[in-house]
């Protein structure tokens, strides 16, 4: 049985929230800019220091995925002898304590860095470990593995992006930042093995793009992508018909209409591989963009029966994640992770826009999903919205943010004009961030306090009276609303229970 509309309310806060959405947010934490510090100092020693003849160095990694045990066994090779090998993604950190290194390596844990090193603390060429598929969700990062029921695996390739070490006493550095990565899958000889368009039986070879770590999902198994248009699908046999008609119906409409919406077309042709999940009571979804990709997971019981209610959160879920492939793919996002409040704050906003062109929305529902979202945002903002520590209100707040600045400029292209032009801004330049929006914000705005309002929610958050500055603020964006007692504090709710002006 589908849960209530009460409890659905509730598990897609959840689904929602575990939904760790692409985009650059997911971007390695150790990956440096191009001219970053660290990778100056990494020249600097290399040209002076005793280990300067190794660069640059060729990388290659092998990894081979066994079905009988499933599991899998990574090997980096250098051409060059290394001291170590530091992983490039920080989250999750938890390879030290799954991943099992050949005899003679152990791990290092550096500040919230994992490496490997050699007992012996020889320099060598090779390094290997094998580790179990492992598909739970470790925070907001990507899972490493997703498993399709046939048996079928993903594997996430950037939690094995690793960098060799140059060491001058004490302090090592990245020697290789910005070196080419050569990959070759291998399993049964029977096996399919695919990196998006490319795929072969037993063995592949891929080289993946120079400097972009962001990574991909490596398909292990034999099923045939679908030819929907706009995208190659490849379904897990074991997803309900109704989600699999869904998926193929729904996928060209979103990317129709945030092209429309936004103005940009889709310049590439996006993977997407949807997998069933486990059998779990209650449902989950888990979703992620990637460069030419998109990974969605259902998860439960309760989507093998149809109804409304769980069809308007798949479309909500394929319409958010659609959404990324404009605001993290067509237009890359800073690598600071706080501007990651945008890419998910306009994703779960523009999602719910496609609700309401589809009807799935009636005005009524959308002004009360903007509630809920403002006061999700009270109950969790505690500062500045623009702070790593405030990821878990970029959802709800960024949604209230969005819906603000789309009232605002009305007339003005909205909130989707804002973002194209954020866009466009970053396809000419490489990346957009909250700065930039900000400025193209101020120059489009006609009421100063409500840009106010915005910087003071991304400066410092929602001030010395929280419920009186959400209710001001969504009264100024046409939603008049007055405040409710509660038992966590005041909700804003809407006044009187009038219809919102508009
Ligand atoms: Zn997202």
């Amino acid at each position: 049985m589908p849960p209530s509309p009460h409890a659905l309310l509730a598990l897609m806060a959840y689904g929602l929230a575990a939904c760790s959405c692409g985009g650059p947010a997911e971007r390695p934490a150790s990956e440096p800019a191009p001219a970053s510090a660290a990778a100056a100092a990494t020249a600097t020693a290399s040209s002076s220091g005793p280990s300067a003849r190794a660069t640059p160095a060729a990388r290659s990694i092998d990894v081979a995925y066994e079905a009988a045990t499933d599991s899998w066994r990574a090997t980096w090779a250098f051409a060059e002898p290394t001291p170590g090998i530091l992983f490039d993604r920080r989250s999750p950190s938890n390879r030290h304590e799954a991943w099992k290194p050949e005899p003679g390596l152990h791990w290092v844990m550096d500040h919230g860095s994992e490496r490997l090193s050699p007992d012996d603390g020889a320099p060598r060429t090779e390094f290997t470990v094998t580790f179990p598929t492992d598909d739970d969700s470790h925070g907001r990062a990507p899972p490493l593995n997703l498993r399709f029921s046939n048996g079928d695996r993903l594997l996430f390739t950037s939690q094995l992006g690793v960098h060799a070490l140059t060491c001058v006493g004490d302090r090592c550095d990245r020697r290789d930042v910005g070196e080419p990565r050569g990959w070759r899958f291998h399993t049964d000889a029977a096996r399919g093995l695919r990196v998006l368009a490319s795929s072969a039986k037993g063995e592949l070879a891929w080289d993946e793009p120079r400097g972009d770590l962001r990574g991909t999902y490596l398909y292990v198994g034999d099923l045939p992508p679908v030819d929907a248009g706009a995208f190659s699908l490849l379904l897990d046999p074991g997803l309900p018909e109704w989600l699999r008609r869904d998926t193929e119906r729904l996928l060209p409409e979103l990317v129709a209409f945030h092209a429309r919406e936004v103005g940009i077309q889709l310049d590439l042709r996006p993977f997407v591989f949807a997998s069933r999940g486990d059998a779990s009571p209650s449902w989950q979804l888990r979703g992620r963009t990637l460069p030419a990709l998109i990974q969605l997971e259902a998860k439960g019981v309760d989507w093998n029966e149809a109804g409304p209610q769980l069809a308007r959160v798949w479309f909500e879920f394929l319409a958010h994640e659609t959404f990324h492939l404009w605001n993290a793919q067509l237009a890359r996002r800073a690598e600071d992770a706080r501007n990651e409040w945008l890419s998910e704050g306009s994703a779960i906003y523009v999602a719910g826009l496609a609700l309401r062109h589809a009807k799935l929305l009636d005005d009524a529902a959308f002004d009360a999903r903007i509630l809920r979202a403002s006061n999700g945002c009270l109950a969790t903002l505690k500062g500045p919205l623009f702070d790593a520590a405030a990821d878990a209100s970029y959802y709800d707040c960024g949604e209230m943010v969005e819906f603000v600045i789309d009232r605002h400029l009305a007339g003005k292209g909205g909130v989707l004009g804002l973002l194209a032009a954020t866009f466009e801004l970053a396809r000419g330049r490489g990346t957009y961030a909250t700065s930039d929006y900000l400025t193209l914000l101020e120059q489009r705005a006609t009421d100063a306090a409500v840009v106010a309002d915005v910087r003071a929610v991304l400066d410092t958050g929602l001030g010395a009276d929280p419920p009186g500055f959400v209710a001001r603020v969504l009264g100024r964006a046409g939603l008049p609303v007055e405040l409710a007692p509660a038992k966590d504090g005041p909700k804003v709710v809407l006044k009187g229970g009038a219809a919102p002006a508009r």
